[in-house]
């Protein structure tokens, strides 16, 4: 995929996030990157998942080019949104809660089911 089509799948992702209100204003992706690193999906913290998104930076596993992906870019970029209002409260809740009981990303999927 080039640069482009991954603004545009930034942009439809941003697009299904816009219509709710899960934070007081809307996620901004001016100067989020979207990058695919496979080899990252290699080591064995990331080995479940396939997505990663760290502040600004959001990272696949493969190229985005589906619907499931679409789903997949509105579920990491609405942890970029989380982040841009909880820098540090996000983050750390992952330590606090671990990942299948975390209340982030029970936001992400939710966010993704209602927007679909
Ligand atoms: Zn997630």
């Amino acid at each position: 995929m080039t640069p482009a089509g991954r603004r545009a799948s930034l942009d439809r992702a941003k697009g299904r996030l816009d219509r709710l209100a899960l934070y007081p204003t809307p996620v901004r992706t001016s100067r989020v990157a979207m990058r695919v690193t496979p080899w990252l999906y290699r080591l064995p913290w990331f080995r479940r998942f396939d997505g990663y998104a760290a502040w600004n930076l959001i990272l696949l596993r493969s190229e985005p080019r589906d619907a499931a992906d679409d789903d997949l870019v509105t579920h990491e970029l609405c942890h970029v949104w989380q982040m841009q209002h909880r820098p540090l409260a996000m983050p750390l809740s992952y330590l606090r809660s671990g990942y299948a009981a975390n209340a982030y990303e029970a936001e992400a999927r939710a966010a993704v089911a209602a927007t679909r």
